[in-house]
């Protein structure tokens, strides 16, 4: 028996979901909202990571496969609705991810050259969605920045904004990011962990980078490293926070050179105020001590730190989609083992998710494998009975409403394109940023 099946969203999660199905021989649409696919592997992996980057290989592996079928460019909620996939497929999973920012609730956070981590990124990998003045106005004003949080995503903003010319100029970055990255008159970025250097979330390698890149120097308070009885423990049952910790300590001597860039990494130490009248000037920042369950306490102890550019990198939020549950404390789609879970707590009858929608925005690309074959694995049992619809999906119904999907063939004009820029400035590829450009790269026309 051969389901079809739609998955909506064509990031990680959505492919290995789609290549779970195809695997067990059934047929896939994959609806993407954006005019070419892989999600964060594009717009969130950071441009400078090429191997994590490269995984891209493996996903358009799945996505040229005969039974599996590309629709980008069509937004579901807008373009079709999640009722009207549910009568056209055998199952839907939603693979949507998590695409907004977590709000810090302080005052000032709203003033420009206060940007969320997320429209950072956005901007420097070439989001066609990312608001460019507002990134590009908080850059020109900026020789001190504060990032706010110690996750991987916090180490990526740091990375970028201190970064010599040399190591941003081999990626696909578009060129007015690249122009304006170079020129950038930032000299020091303070970066604010609320907890303890034993809680900071980050991985050792992405940690260990920062210290590794020329023309940059990391600098440490050794205060920061008198940890308290709370979190000894957690060095001594976890490699990862023993290592990240040892990694840290190695830089308490570092001398500073005049001429580098200066990264500050600040523990114990949570965002209480942005300062400025009409844009930032800076944040008023209070110390915290660690309660014993290993929580951050305001001492009502403050210092302030001069910046002109806020960049808040305190994790991601799912939003609702029209027509699904949506639990509204954790950001995520009500589920359980993937069956999306209505409001009598019963599972929707072909509804089902997976990802960062499913279960919140944690862990690395790979993670999602896993995740996205458990929840096939839901499916395929639950749906294993069931009298196929057969039919073509929704693709008649999207062209009815005039929408022309592109399919892996459009993306592969976009790849062809992107190379092609590149190889003229220079450079291996450039990303297209712009709506307009990609969709016209997509149907060939240029
Ligand atoms: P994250 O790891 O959850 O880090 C969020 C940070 O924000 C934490 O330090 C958290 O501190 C802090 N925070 C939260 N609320 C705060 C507040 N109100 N005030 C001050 N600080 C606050 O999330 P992320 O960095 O956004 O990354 C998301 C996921 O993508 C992670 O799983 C990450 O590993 C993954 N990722 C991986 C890579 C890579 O592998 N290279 C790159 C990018 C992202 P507390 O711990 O105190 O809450």
């Amino acid at each position: 028996m051969t389901l079809r099946i739609a998955i909506v969203g064509a990031g990680p999660s959505g492919l290995y979901a789609t290549d779970a199905l195809n695997s067990a021989g059934h047929h896939v649409d994959v609806i993407e909202r954006l005019p070419v696919p892989f999600g964060l592997v594009r717009y969130g992996v950071a441009p400078d990571h090429y191997s994590i980057r490269s995984v891209r290989g493996t996903l358009e592996k799945v996505l040229l496969e005969p039974n599996v079928r590309l629709l980008a460019g069509v937004e579901v909620g807008r373009d079709v609705s999640v009722d009207e996939l549910l009568a056209a497929y055998d199952g839907v999973v939603l693979t949507y991810g998590a695409s907004r920012d977590r709000l810090l609730q302080i005052p000032g956070e709203d003033l420009p050259g206060s940007l969320a981590a997320t429209d950072l990124v956005a901007w420097y990998c070439g989001h066609p969605d990312a608001d460019r003045a507002a990134v590009e106005s908080a850059l020109s004003a900026a020789t001190s920045v504060v990032v706010v949080g110690v996750g991987n995503v916090s180490v990526d903003v740091t990375r970028v904004l201190t970064a010599p010319a040399d190591r941003l100029e081999r990626t696909d970055m578009p060129q007015h990011v690249l122009d304006i990255l170079e020129s950038s008159g930032i000299r020091d970025v303070h970066v604010l962990g609320r907890r303890s250097p034993a809680q900071a979330t980050w991985t050792t390698k992405e940690l260990r980078e920062l210290g590794e890149i020329d023309g940059i120097d990391v600098v440490v308070e050794p205060a920061d490293f008198e940890l308290e009885p709370v979190v000894v423990g957690l060095m001594e049952s976890d490699r990862v926070v023993a290592r990240n910790v040892e990694v840290m300590r190695g830089w308490i001597d570092n001398e500073p050179a005049e001429g580098n860039r200066h990264i500050h990494l600040h523990f114990h130490s949570r965002p209480a105020e942005i300062t400025g009248t009409d844009r930032v000037s800076g944040v008023v920042v209070e110390r915290t001590a660690l309660d014993e369950s290993g929580a951050a306490r305001g001492t009502g102890e403050t210092y302030e730190i001069e910046a002109q550019l806020i960049v808040r990198s305190v994790g991601y939020r799912g939003m609702p989609l029209a027509g699904v549950p949506f639990d509204a404390s954790r950001h995520v789609v009500p589920n359980a083992d993937g069956r999306v879970l209505g409001e009598d707590g019963v599972p929707i009858p072909g509804l089902y998710v997976a990802g960062w929608i499913k279960r919140g925005p944690t862990g690395i690309i790979g993670t999602n494998k896993k995740d996205a074959g458990a929840t096939v694995a839901s499916l395929l049992a639950d749906r294993v009975d069931i009298a196929p619809r057969g039919g073509d999906g929704v693709f008649a119904l999207l062209l009815e409403r005039g929408i022309t999907p592109i399919h892996i063939d459009g993306w592969q004009a976009v790849d062809a394109a992107e190379r092609a820029l590149g190889q003229a400035q220079g450079r291996d590829r450039t990303t297209i940023h712009e709506h307009d450009s990609l969709r016209a790269a997509a149907s060939g026309v240029e």
